[in-house]
């Protein structure tokens, strides 16, 4: 519980002006908890109400979508997108499509996103958006008219230097094209105003790969540096199988682990010969099928229905990449009983606070998310470089600089720790030095809002 009456104070109004917004709440006590020992050395954040201003979004809007189906009938969707906090760029993160949306999971992944694009090191603020649209058995047709619907409302808030939305759950490449084709159409301008595009349109090389490859990248520099040991010969176990779980999985084989299980929100695959990846994404990225196929095409291979026993699996690295509190307490009792040495998160807090605390107090090596998965908007941000240079960088060179940020920020979480007293404790490391650039910005900027 909160230790200064500051934090406190400010948890408890943002509790009461924000009732029922359990996933925010979640995420802004663990983040307040976290700043304690800094808002306790600097006097000045209090005074200049720091933390009052960065759990309020400097902007909410909810918009009505509404578009036709196959059928003829008219639709009416939600959607959503929280500009959160531009004190160090443009307001930066995912369009989230998914039945569970609504403005408590937007505000959560916004506030989030804050930190995490701070830690990145690149210049962009924090935003996410998204609608309660689901893009399950819809036809392709429908997938477009509901990209262009929701973008005719959402083209007037955003720009290439104001507001730049990417991907997230639901929205892959192909939605990005229709929503970029839809704000080119409507301003007649061709800029950078989302990330993830197509290649043959503006889009970064590495961006598809970005976010599962970054998560390996950290949790092999995490292992190396506190555990003196590396993903090699490693039993690894992924939730997800879209486009976070896919990666991850490459690279963690690629860096010589063996990933046995994936799922998907209806149950989960195991193979005991590590997982064929050519299969899961002819299902996945190819067919859009459901996981249960892979045991119909690769021989020895399990599936069971439902996801969560997937963490009862024996396995030495654990990377949730499904969605948020997907691993709970119980998940990460059976993962610490069966000798899990490392958990880092691809998705946005797939762990429960209570899975959080045991894994931690097993001294088990445990990553945020927010570092962990910092590498899909990295390389966003390298898009939108290239995209005002007009320049394109090879695969090599863009997979080169997602290492080295990765790297720096396992590196300044692992330091931030270390300086406020809470050695190894990445969580807390993340969330300080996450905040420390966002801080000093909006101190520096004046009260300006
Ligand atoms: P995708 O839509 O490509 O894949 C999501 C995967 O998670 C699918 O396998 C999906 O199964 C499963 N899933 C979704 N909702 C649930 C649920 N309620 N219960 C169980 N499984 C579920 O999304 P991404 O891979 O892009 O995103 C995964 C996570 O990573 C999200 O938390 C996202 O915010 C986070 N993230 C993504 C980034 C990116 O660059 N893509 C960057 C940073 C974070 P099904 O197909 O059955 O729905």
């Amino acid at each position: 519980m909160f230790k200064t009456e500051y934090a406190k104070k400010v948890y408890e109004a943002t509790e009461a002006k924000n009732a029922g917004q359990d996933e925010y709440l979640q995420a802004v006590k663990e983040v307040l908890l976290s700043l304690e020992p800094v808002v306790e050395q600097n006097p000045v954040l209090q005074k200049k109400g720091i933390l009052e201003r960065i759990v309020e979004p400097e902007r909410q809007l909810m918009f009505r979508v509404t578009w036709v189906d196959d059928n003829g009938n008219v639709q009416v969707n939600r959607g959503y997108r929280i500009q959160f906090n531009s004190a160090i760029g443009p307001y930066k993160g995912g369009i989230r499509f998914h039945p569970s949306v609504n403005i408590s999971v937007i505000k959560f992944l916004g506030f989030e996103q804050i930190f995490k694009n701070s830690l990145t090191g690149l210049a962009m603020g924090g935003g996410k958006g998204g609608s309660d649209f689901d893009p399950k058995g819809k036809s392709d047709e429908e997938i477009m008219r509901f990209c262009q619907a929701f973008m005719t409302e959402l083209a007037k808030h955003i720009g290439s230097d104001t507001d730049v939305p990417a991907g997230d759950i639901g929205v892959g490449g192909r939605e990005i094209g229709y929503l970029f084709g839809q704000y080119k159409r409507l301003q007649n301008v061709f800029t950078g105003v989302l990330t993830g595009k197509g290649l043959d349109f503006g889009g970064s090389l590495a961006r598809t790969e970005a976010t599962g490859y970054g998560l390996c990248y950290l949790t092999e520099e995490m292992l190396n540096c506190m555990k003196n040991d590396s993903f090699k010969g490693k039993t690894v176990v992924i939730s997800g199988s879209g486009n976070v779980a896919i990666y991850a999985c490459q690279k963690a084989t690629q860096l010589g682990g063996k990933v046995v299980a994936m799922s998907d929100s209806n149950g989960y695959i195991y193979d005991p010969n590590g997982i064929n990846l050519d299969v899961v994404k002819q299902l996945k990225e190819v067919e859009r099928a459901r996981i249960c196929e892979y045991v119909n095409r690769v021989e020895g291979a399990e599936y069971h229905e439902g996801c969560r026993n997937i963490w009862g699996i024996k396995c030495d690295v654990a990377l949730p990449c499904a969605t948020q509190n997907e691993l709970d307490g119980d998940a990460a009792k059976k993962l610490i009983a069966n000798g899990v040495i490392a958990v880092a998160e691809g998705a946005n807090m797939p762990s429960t606070p209570e899975a959080v605390e045991a894994l931690q107090a097993a001294g088990v090596l445990f990553a945020p998310a927010k570092a962990a998965n910092a590498g899909g908007v990295a390389v966003s941000g390298l898009e939108m470089s290239q995209n005002s240079m007009r320049y394109d960088w090879t695969f090599e060179e863009v997979d080169g600089k997602l290492q080295g940020i990765m790297k720096n920020i396992f590196h300044n979480i692992y330091d931030a720790a270390e300086k406020y007293g809470v050695a190894g404790d990445l969580v807390a490391g993340a969330n300080i030095a996450g905040f420390e650039k966002v801080s000093n910005a909006m101190l520096a900027e004046g009260i300006i809002y």
